[in-house]
């Protein structure tokens, strides 16, 4: 995935680009270009490497043009290098443009320019784009000028197999900007006399909040000062104007070091947006609008299939723990990607329910179209508000956690936590949950930001603990029952943020393998907070302590473990264990944090890492 941005107006393009580009950063941050008009012709500037390169490139040109594009790049064809990098222009000169995606056909296709005198000066799928809108350019130039320009890129998009977000400038057109999108976002920001497109609102939120999030094969032209949406088959598309409820400070730093951080601060806050208003009167049950099925319907259920990636499939797994216990019906958790191509038999009456951050995830998408394909009706549970997940489901969940920019996904992923077990506590409900654990479950959710508060007070701690481990090489995270995918999460995260190589699993699965690496040197920790196991968590402890490894463990405050058992312990408030999970994530996000920050790498942007992945 990457970014990408176009904006044409009043005001000069470059300033605008370069914002846009650092607030969308997180996306993919390789290599990055700006392409501005500059009177007569495209000025292309583009950097491997960082933004802070590029705009130190821009900063010695003088650039005035008040239309252009930018874009920050996620490598996936051709190495990571400035030719690489885009703009991407057509080697005749006439288009300009930045892709988001992926060409899969785009061999042929530029086999096909190429006999065509159409040349290629990278390595990238992305530049026959440019070529192919260009050869369309140039055989439509019999038609009417307006429409030239947006039906070349429309005839072009029609031999493209793959994904994008396109933006693209024409040189005989310097006053318009066309975009298209197939499975890569794309948004249309409304402003005074200006216009954007962005891959997410944060590129241009500091402007405008007016947005139009376009749907899949539709093409919008920006022209003089008015705007057209097409779909490829060129019918008009009315569309719904937005207005954003974010504000800048979102977006921002405001003090902290990094995003990941700000996130983490920001749970309570997410918590309680994920809740907020999704209790009955009673205080007994969860409801959510937009389902869109009955109680009937979701009563006539008998299995749900639970399908996620990275860190979203590991909230999945926290689910089946709580569906099962709590609405006793059965549940099965899979990697989005094998799921689509696995053809797994499914009972007739299985419910599917996806779970995407930014609801943009290509696997997850492809796995919710596979089961729709077959019938099967598919619930969202995604913080992309009008993203393809949420806009192609049959019903589902908003997070409402506010943006997430840190790559390692942290608030997102505790809200996703609290809405599976909101959803448990509804399903269950439904069943054969009791008032009275029903009112617990509530009551326990309701707590929830404010133990979360209590959490955080722990930082300075874990990160001294962290002091004291940041020089290892490998680490084992451990847990039974709902601390499980807590334990799986944890080892994520540490790999994403510290590079330090981390395995999770299943304290008790420890001595059926993983238990040859501990040493001295492979420290463990525990996730000791699930209370029915917590005996066994014990052995397993000190199955590990015997092997002179270090331990450290989360428990709750009310635990009596042994003090000879563990080297650090961080101590969490107790709560229901329909929640308690949700506790035990933040010191394992803490912990991640503190070792990657210790070890100098920018958890922001961790390396090779995008923060939601749109290509397969
Ligand atoms: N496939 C294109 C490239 O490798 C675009 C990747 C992206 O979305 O950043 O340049």
């Amino acid at each position: 995935m990457c970014g990408i941005i176009g904006y044409i107006g009043k005001h000069i393009a470059k300033d605008i680009l370069l914002e846009g580009l650092r607030r969308m950063e997180y996306r993919g941050y390789d290599s990055t270009g700006i392409a501005t008009w500059e009177e007569s012709r495209f000025s292309l500037i583009r950097s491997a490497g960082p933004l802070d390169a590029l705009e130190e490139k821009v900063s010695r040109e003088k650039l005035f043009g008040t239309a252009g594009i930018g874009h920050t790049r996620w490598a996936t064809h051709g190495g990571v290098t400035e030719r690489n990098a885009h703009p991407h222009r057509s080697s005749d000169g006439k288009i300009i443009l930045v892709h988001n995606g992926v060409v899969e056909n785009f061999a042929a296709i530029r086999e096909f320019l190429c006999a065509r005198g159409y040349t290629s000066s990278s390595e990238t799928d992305s530049e026959v784009l440019a070529n192919l809108i260009a050869y369309h350019y140039a055989k439509e130039s019999h038609r009417v000028q307006c429409s030239r320009f947006l039906e070349s890129v429309r005839r072009a998009l029609f031999h493209v197999r793959g994904t994008y977000g396109l933006v693209v400038l024409c040189a005989d057109f310097p006053t318009e900007m066309v975009g298209a999108r197939s499975s890569s976002p794309l948004i249309l920001g409304i402003g005074k006399d200006e216009y954007f497109l962005a891959s997410d609102v944060a590129g241009f939120v500091s402007r405008t909040r007016d947005v139009i999030f376009l749907n899949d094969n539709e093409l919008v032209h920006v022209h003089g000062d008015d705007f057209s949406i097409i779909s490829l088959n060129r019918e008009q598309i009315k569309a719904v104007r937005q207005a954003v409820d974010w504000d800048l400070s979102t977006v921002e730093l405001n003090g902290y070091k990094h995003f990941m951080l700000k996130e983490i601060f920001d749970q309570p806050n997410a918590l309680n947006n994920a809740m907020r208003g999704r209790f009955s009167a009673d205080g007994s049950t969860a409801h959510f609008g937009g389902l869109q099925m009955s109680p009937r319907e979701l009563r006539k259920i008998d299995r749900v299939i639970f399908c996620g990636c990275g860190t979203a499939w590991c909230a999945c797994l926290e689910a089946e723990y709580l569906i099962e216990r709590f609405a006793r019906i059965p549940v099965e958790v899979e990697y989005a990607s094998e799921f689509r191509y696995r053809n797994a038999p499914m009972d007739r009456n299985s419910l599917v329910l996806v779970v995407s951050q930014s609801g943009e995830t290509l696997d997850t998408l492809a796995a919710m179209r596979e089961a729709q394909r077959k019938g099967f009706r598919v619930l969202a549970i995604t913080n992309g508000i009008g993203s393809s997940i949420a806009r192609e489901a049959d019903g589902g969940i908003y997070q409402h956690a506010g943006p997430e920019i840190g790559v390692a996904s942290t608030k997102a992923f505790t809200s996703q936590l609290c809405l599976a077990a909101m959803l448990a506590l509804y399903l269950g409900r439904l069943r054969d949950l009791s008032f009275e654990d029903g009112v617990a479950i509530a009551e326990a959710l309701r707590q929830l930001p404010q133990q979360v508060l209590e959490v955080l007070k722990l930082n300075d701690h874990i990160r001294r603990i962290a002091s004291r481990y940041q020089h290892c090489h490998d680490m084992l995270f451990l847990g039974r029952q709902s601390m499980f995918p807590i334990a799986l999460e944890g080892a994520l995260k540490l790999k994403e943020v510290s590079y330090i190589h981390a395995e999770g699993y299943a304290s008790a699965e420890m001595k059926h393998g993983p238990i040859a690496l501990i040493t001295e040197e492979c420290p463990a920790f525990f996730l000791a907070c699930d209370g029915i196991t917590l005996e066994k968590t014990f052995s397993n402890m000190h199955e590990i302590r015997a092997r002179g490894a270090p331990i450290i463990a989360v428990v709750t405050d009310d635990c009596q473990i042994p003090a000879a058992l563990v080297d650090d312990i961080i101590a969490i408030p107790r709560a229901h264990p329909s929640v308690q999970p949700i506790l035990a994530a933040i010191p394992v996000q803490l912990f991640a944090y503190h070792m990657g920050t210790l070890r100098g790498h920018n958890v922001d942007k961790p390396r090779n890492l995008a923060k939601s992945v749109t290509v397969e």
